[in-house]
């Protein structure tokens, strides 16, 4: 049975060291040494991460390009999902890399330091530049900034046109580059930087399956960001990262996010700044629970094996998130430095792997919520539900959705079940986009599959050859009459096989 949850692994350093081949020294004579990209791949990742965080366009490209040959090479299919900076604050540099912060002493944050591009290395013991230069007058007197992901706490005690003076409530090691945040959110920064628009067009050169949007505050920074993505010619969907106060501050915008995207990132490293830790448990099962019921895709992230960076095993805690995110329905679960900057990547996929599937094998993991009080909108998606239902009362194998957009799958998905759904369709952006959706598996079929006479026939010989089913064993296939219309499924067939 294959696992239903999927994976999504951040690429990095870790992920294509650089090699000096024998006989060359470095500097600019090196190499890709891929062998951990395609354990990745073959550790079962679904979906990998590129991070625009980190790195050039040059290495972004690099990492797309390779992750899609290895995969293909390894006859996989492996999504893509691009992951904008956003307008993350960061502090600028050090003289010496660092400073040590003590409880009581106080710590400036100077905007006219750091120079012009946020690159020269003045902060010291005292004061340090920032790379968001309004700071300033978004703060007062009495607020908490968190810095490190909260590592670090800072309490304001005055402000002026270009400084924010503070104590330092709790200290540690401070170093270059560290994120901001405010204790309950509310910094006025744009979701969209400078930066952020000349990577969404690369994104969409690259052809990105998903673009994610970091720090949306609403609704209308997803639609800017589809709007840009689809004009330079993206046509993934669109990831909202939910990671600031503002964002889950009433239900009525978090639902304008989810409902303006077409999957929600519940980035729990940033949120769990913003609102305090101990709200994230409560918010990560809200979080779920609506966007499958919007019928919208939801991945789960931020520290889920953590300890995996350094350990060739996760702690006790760790197996129990993981389990409890695949027990609350989350569609993917998320490793972040474990496979870009970890020891183990490889390892940290394949403990997610176990984890998951023990969890998927719970009678609770496989209930079905039938959508009584729901109306559908579309003849579609009437068909996916009603294929759900008969497939979860009639003891059916594997459920076949012949799709162009990928959206019957993605609604079948929506409702909970140990069947697997395999999604056919001819269109490569297609397979790619649904490798996120639980329990959906892309299969390629030929281009001129409308065509051909009997394609019923067909779609069980490639389930056969798949060995996902037996002679005797009964399957579900939905297609339109029409094929090659969107939106056209009107039809669901119950077939026994052998008996075709
Ligand atoms: P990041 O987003 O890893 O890009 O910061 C995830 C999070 O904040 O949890
Ligand atoms: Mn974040």
């Amino acid at each position: 049975m294959p696992r239903r949850t999927k994976i999504v692994a951040t690429l990095g350093p870790a992920t294509d060291p650089l090699v000096t081949p024998p006989g060359q020294t470095a500097a600019g004579h090196e190499e890709f040494d891929y062998t951990v990209m395609d354990e990745l791949v073959d550790a079962g990742v679904d979906v990998v991460r590129v991070n625009f965080s980190h790195g050039t366009h040059e290495e972004h490209r690099r990492q797309v390009e390779s992750i899609r040959s290895r995969a293909r090479q390894r006859g996989r299919q492996v999504g893509v999902l691009m992951d904008l900076m956003g307008p993350k604050i960061r502090v600028c540099l050090f003289e010496q890399g660092k400073v040590e912060l003590t409880a009581g002493q106080e710590f400036t944050l100077d905007t006219e330091m750091g120079g012009a591009d946020g690159k020269t290395a003045d902060g010291h013991q005292h004061a340090v530049g920032i790379t968001y230069k309004a700071l300033p007058e978004d703060v007062k007197r009495g607020d908490i900034l968190l810095l490190n992901d909260g590592m670090i706490q800072l309490w304001v005690t005055e402000t002026t046109a270009t400084k924010i003076h503070c104590k330092v409530k709790v200290g540690g090691t401070l170093s270059n580059g560290k994120g901001i945040n405010r204790l309950g959110g509310g910094l006025s920064a744009q979701a969209l930087t400078e930066k952020d628009l000349q990577d969404i067009k690369f994104a969409a050169e690259l052809q990105a399956d998903y673009l994610a949007v970091s720090f949306p505050r609403d609704k209308d920074d997803i639609d800017r960001a589809r709007r840009l993505f689809n004009e330079a010619g993206g046509e993934g969907g669109i990831v909202a990262k939910i990671e600031r106060a503002e964002a889950v501050a009433s239900d009525e915008v978090l639902e304008g996010i989810i409902r303006a995207s077409d999957a929600v990132m519940i980035a729990r490293g940033d949120l769990g700044v913003e609102i305090n830790d101990a709200e994230l448990p409560a918010f990560q099962k809200k979080i779920i629970t609506r966007t499958r019921e919007l019928n919208r895709v939801v991945i789960t992230a931020t520290q889920m094996m953590e300890s995996m960076i350094h350990s060739q095993m996760p702690t006790r805690a760790e197996v129990f998130d993981v389990a409890n995110a695949v027990l609350d329905g989350t569609d993917a679960v998320m490793l972040s430095a474990e496979t870009a900057a970890g020891k183990y990547p490889a390892l940290a996929v394949k403990a997610m792997d176990r984890v998951c599937r023990s969890a998927e094998r719970q009678p609770r993991a496989r209930k079905s919520h039938h959508r009584i009080d729901s109306v559908f909108d579309h003849i579609d998606e009437a068909v996916a539900m009603s294929t759900m239902y008969a497939a979860n009362h009639l003891g059916v194998t594997a459920i076949a959705a012949l799709t162009e957009s990928g959206s019957t799958a993605l609604w079948m998905s929506r409702i909970s079940s140990g069947i697997p759904i395999y999604a056919l369709t001819r269109h490569v952006t297609t397979r790619r986009k649904v490798t996120l959706y639980r329990g959906v598996y892309p299969v390629s079929m030929p281009p001129d599959i409308n065509e051909h006479e009997n394609v019923i026939a067909e779609v069980i010989e490639e389930l056969q050859r798949r060995d996902t089913v037996r002679v005797g064993d009964l399957v579900i296939i939905t297609k339109g009459d029409k094929m090659g219309k969107l939106g056209g499924t009107n039809t669901m067939q119950i077939i026994r096989v052998g008996e075709e």
